[in-house]
This record gives structure tokens, C-alpha cells and sequence, in this order.
């Protein structure tokens, strides 16, 4: 048989897609989910601000309204109502939309590993390690950091990469309604971005992470050895029981990389760009995405990706440029952006929905050569 649409992929942007899809007319179609893992085990948590309710609040792990930002120039803690900072275990995402897409659709799911996916005029062909199967479209989500990729001139190909620790505390060593957002005080070296981030449970438990944004990873001892000064020296924690580790690599490309929108094979999540290229955060881009593709599919039967504004990738590439060329050391620009502007501008700006007049602010209190000459080398570069 060919199927009308496969999802390849059920991590966050595959089983997302899916979930909006079961929402709609669509749900009575024999829609298949291919994953080579049965998405259960906790293998990542996510965080997202957010200002409404969230389709998934009822599996919330914990949220915060307080968040703290350190560096040499400001300690700063601010309270982010009416967003709040939200916190989503993978495992009790993937449980709770497989089970809502079993009960609310016809959709099927098969664990197989995907060898190769080619398009004809007509179909989809994927080989599988469960054989071969057809299908009129595939949403392609599968995303695996590839080895080697090839780089565009003049695009940065950042990452956000980080190590961290659940944690707990013998004495009370965390306020629970306060986030660590960013934590400059950690060792900083150029051309980089490394902060620590504490996401606390309560007064005893918390994730503790060391976060870096750069062009290059690091060696696992290195993210260990700053890790734990940061969580013995810093933080200044007594003795603590690690209950679980994290890990995880988040591509912050300014350029669209690995595949592109073919007639059949339509890519979303990672694969398509989700993860920003400034921040890396990647899990609410990917909510608005794949519930875009699917309220278009349902309404006009088309399959459209939507559009990021041309002149948020020319900010993200700029700040990337400016950290890159050691113009400006990343925690003078993020204090800047702190100290200077309310939180619901940092987030709307963030979330690229902020006006015209909120970005001339951001801009105006940012030094203006740096970015001057960010922006004319990218423009230069790229040509
Ligand atoms: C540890 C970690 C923490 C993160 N935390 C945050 C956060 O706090 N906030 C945020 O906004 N973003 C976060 N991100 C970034 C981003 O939100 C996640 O990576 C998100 O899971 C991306 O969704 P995706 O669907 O594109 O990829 P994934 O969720 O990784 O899904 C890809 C799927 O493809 C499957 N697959 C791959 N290759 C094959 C194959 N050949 N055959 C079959 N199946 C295959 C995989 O098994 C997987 O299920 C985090 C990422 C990581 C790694």
C-alpha cells in the first residue's frame, strides 16, 4: 500500500506534527510514524517560556515565574510574569502524544530504522531495516548530528553544547521558584559563549548545567572539569548524589543545511532550521512550526513550511559575528540585554515577534560599531 503522508522521525518535531495532525480531519487517514527508537526513555528534558497555556501543561515538570542573571557587570534577578519558564521531561512528552495520538487517530507507528528516503514523480520510497514502503509525502524529522556536512561560505556553524548534573543536595542549597538563566560567572574564554544554568526542584534538587555556544565541542573531560567547579566552586555545593547526567548537542547554523523542501520530502524540526541560530533553543519553534504544516494541510491541503523573517536571521548572524571576531565579549552583550530591557521585550525579540520600535531599543543600547561591522562582513562574506 502507499500511504497518503509518512512522518519520519517521532522525536519532538515527528510526534509534534503528528499531535496537530490527529486535531484534525486528517486523523482518520492511515498516517504511518517511523522511528528506529521506541521514544521510551527519558533521554532529554526541554525548556521554553511561554505566556499562555501550552497543548502539553498538564505534563509540566515544573515552572518558574523568577530568573537570575549573573555576570561581572550584573547580578539581576527578574520576574518574568506573565510568561512563565516551563520545563518538559521527554519521556512524559513522548508517552503522553503517542497515547493521544492512539486514542484521537487512525495513525500508525513502526520501529524501524530508516536507510535512505528518495522521491519519484509519484511517491516516496524509503528503505527500511522493516523493508521498503511508499508513500505520497514524507515530513522528514530525522536528525542525528552528521559527521561531516558541507559549509557554506560566510555562514557560522555553531553549536550549543552542554554537560549537566541532576543533582541533590545533603543541606537546602537552591531557592525553587528561582532559575540560574545565565551564569556568566563561570571561566570565560573568546570568541565563545559558556555560562553555568540551575534549574532548581526543590530547596535540595536541581539540574546544574555547564552551557557553551561555539564553533567547535569539547573534550568530555573538559565539560566535566567545568561542570564541577562551577557546581563546587561556584555554586558552592556541599556534598551531592547525581541521579542523572545530561548531555546534548544543539546545531545554531545560520544557514539552512542539511536538506531542503523537495516536491515530496518535507523537512521539520531540527533538519528544517528549528533550533536558533543565537540561542538554540529549539522546542517551542518547533510547537509553532509543525502546528503551522498541519493547520495548512487541514485547511488548504498544501503542504507550507513557514517563513522566518529575514531580518532575525541578519540579527542572530550579526551577534554570532560579533562573539566570533571577539568584537564584543558575549557576557558584555548579554548584560547589555539584561540589564537594559524588560523581559517581555527580550522575549519577544527572541521569539521574533517583537515591533519595529522594540528592536531599534535593543539595538540603540547595543554599541553600534561591532554590529555595524558584524553585519557589512556577513553581507561581504557571503557574496
Ligand atoms: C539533551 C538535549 C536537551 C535539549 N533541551 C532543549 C531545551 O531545553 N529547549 C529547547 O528549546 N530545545 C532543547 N533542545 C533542542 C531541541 O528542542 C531538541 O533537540 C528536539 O528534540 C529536536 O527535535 P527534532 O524532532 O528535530 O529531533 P529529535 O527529537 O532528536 O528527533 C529525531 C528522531 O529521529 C530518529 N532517527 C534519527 N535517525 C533515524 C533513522 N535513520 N531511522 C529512524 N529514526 C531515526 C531519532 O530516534 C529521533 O527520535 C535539546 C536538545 C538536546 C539534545
Amino acid at each position: 500500500m502507499t500511504y497518503p503522508y509518512v512522518i519520519a522521525g517521532t522525536g519532538a518535531a515527528g510526534l509534534s506534527l503528528a499531535f496537530y495532525l490527529a486535531q484534525t480531519s486528517l486523523r482518520n487517514q492511515k498516517i504511518l510514524l517511523i522511528d528506529k527508537n521506541l521514544k521510551n526513555q527519558n533521554d532529554r528534558t526541554w525548556c521554553f517560556w511561554q505566556k499562555h497555556s501550552s497543548p502539553f501543561e498538564e505534563i509540566i515538570f515544573r515552572k518558574w515565574q523568577k530568573i537570575a542573571f549573573f555576570s561581572r557587570f550584573l547580578e539581576k534577578t527578574l520576574d518574568i510574569a506573565p510568561y512563565s519558564y516551563k520545563m518538559i521531561r521527554g519521556i512524559d512528552f513522548y508517552q503522553f502524544v503517542q497515547n493521544f495520538i492512539q486514542k484521537n487517530s487512525h495513525f500508525e507507528f513502526l520501529q524501524a530504522e530508516i536507510y535512505e528516503m528518495k522521491e519519484n514523480s509519484e511517491v516516496v520510497v524509503l528503505q527500511t531495516s522493516q523493508g521498503e514502503i511508499k508513500a505520497k509525502y514524507a515530513f522528514n524529522g530525522l536528525w542525528q548530528l552528521p559527521q561531516n556536512f558541507e559549509r557554506k561560505k560566510g555562514y557560522f556553524y555553531w553549536f550549543q553544547h552542554f554537560k549537566g548534573w541532576f543533582l541533590k543536595t545533603q543541606e537546602a542549597k537552591f531557592e525553587a521558584d528561582r532559575i540560574y538563566y545565565m551564569d556568566f560567572r563561570v571561566p570565560q574564554k573568546e570568541r565563545e559563549v559558556r555560562f553555568g544554568y540551575v534549574l532548581p526542584f526543590s530547596s535540595q534538587e536541581a539540574l546544574v548545567e555547564f552551557t557553551v555556544f561555539s564553533n567547535h565541542l569539547l573534550s568530555s573531560q573538559e565539560y566535566l572539569i567545568e561542570l564541577k567547579n562551577y557546581a563546587d566552586n561556584i555554586l558552592g555545593l556541599p556534598n551531592y548524589e547525581i541521579s542523572e547526567t545530561e548531555f546534548g548537542v544543539i546545531p545554531m547554523f545560520d544557514a539552512p543545511f542539511v536538506s531542503q523542501k523537495t516536491q515530496r520530502i518535507i523537512p521539520i524540526g531540527t533538519r528544517a532550521g528549528a533550533a536558533k541560530a543565537s540561542t538554540g533553543f529549539a522546542f517551542d519553534r518547533i510547537q509553532k512550526q509543525t502546528r503551522f504544516i498541519a493547520e495548512n494541510l487541514n485547511k488548504n491541503n498544501k503542504i507550507i513550511l513557514p517563513k522566518s523573517k529575514a531580518r532575525y536571521q541578519l540579527y542572530d548572524s550579526a551577534l554570532l559575528n560579533v562573539i566570533e571576531q571577539n568584537r564584543i565579549s558575549s557576557e558584555e552583550v548579554f548584560s547589555i540585554l539584561f540589564a537594559k530591557h524588560p523581559i517581555k521585550r527580550i522575549f519577544r525579540f527572541l521569539d521574533e515577534e517583537s515591533s519595529w520600535l522594540e528592536e531599534i531599543q535593543i539595538m540603540n543600547a547595543m554599541p553600534w560599531k561591532p554590529f555595524l561591522q558584524a553585519v557589512f562582513e556577513n553581507w561581504k562574506n557571503r557574496r
